[in-house]
């Protein structure tokens, strides 16, 4: 029996859609079951999820970058221990980072909702859909964000607002040296040369 239900995602209207699903699901099938919404981004990504609205059942991330109907909820539901994982795939193109898992990097901006005055400014602006729109609270939110390019802060320059922040500029760096980036990227410039 299912005991715990978590909606994994920013607060945007298509997590809203996900939680109202999942909610009719549990009501309709009857299932004595806790829902809960987790919205902190460094949890999400510490939960493996690379696309929300994502769900989670007792524990288990079930379904991501997805709103499921109420048919597909109540199949999750039913499911149990032997339902079938429908996980969203990161991007191939952003997966990984100079060779390495981009999951194992972080690297991703963090909106202070307190001076986001929802200007809109990165999340139009972003080449990477980092960023989704929560209509209702006219606000940003960071929907994707291992699709985030490594070491670039630009929607912070961008937000006039100063509500984006990053890490550290040294976390790169350090990162550089200790993954040995810089050989990859030697044996890249051979690989430019070599075609021009
Ligand atoms: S640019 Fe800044 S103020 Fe504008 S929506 Fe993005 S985070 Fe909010
Ligand atoms: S840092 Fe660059 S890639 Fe990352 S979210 Fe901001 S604009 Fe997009």
């Amino acid at each position: 029996m299912v005991k715990k239900v978590e909606v994994l995602g920013s607060g945007c209207p298509k997590c809203r859609q996900t939680i109202k699903a999942v909610e009719k699901a549990v009501q309709e099938l009857g299932i004595d079951a806790t829902i809960e919404k987790v919205e902190d981004i460094n949890e999400i990504i510490s939960r493996d999820v690379v696309a929300t609205p994502a769900v989670a059942v007792d524990g288990k991330i079930v379904l991501s970058g997805k709103i499921p109907t109420l048919d597909e909820a109540k199949a999750l539901l039913k499911g149990g221990a032997k339902m079938k994982e429908e996980k969203a795939k990161l991007d191939p193109k952003f997966a990984y980072w100079k060779g390495i898992p981009r999951e194992e990097i972080t690297w991703h901006p963090t909106i202070d909702e307190n001076r986001c005055t929802g200007c809109g400014m990165c999340v139009t602006s972003c080449g990477r859909n980092v960023f989704d729109y929560n209509w209702e609270r006219k606000k940003a939110v960071v929907a994707r964000p291992l699709q985030c390019m490594v070491g670039c802060t630009s929607c912070q320059v961008w937000c006039v607002f100063d509500a984006i922040s990053f890490p550290e500029p040294q976390y790169e760096k350090d990162l550089i040296k200790k993954k040995g980036i810089l050989s990859i990227v030697r044996k890249q410039l051979e690989e430019m040369k070599k075609s021009t």
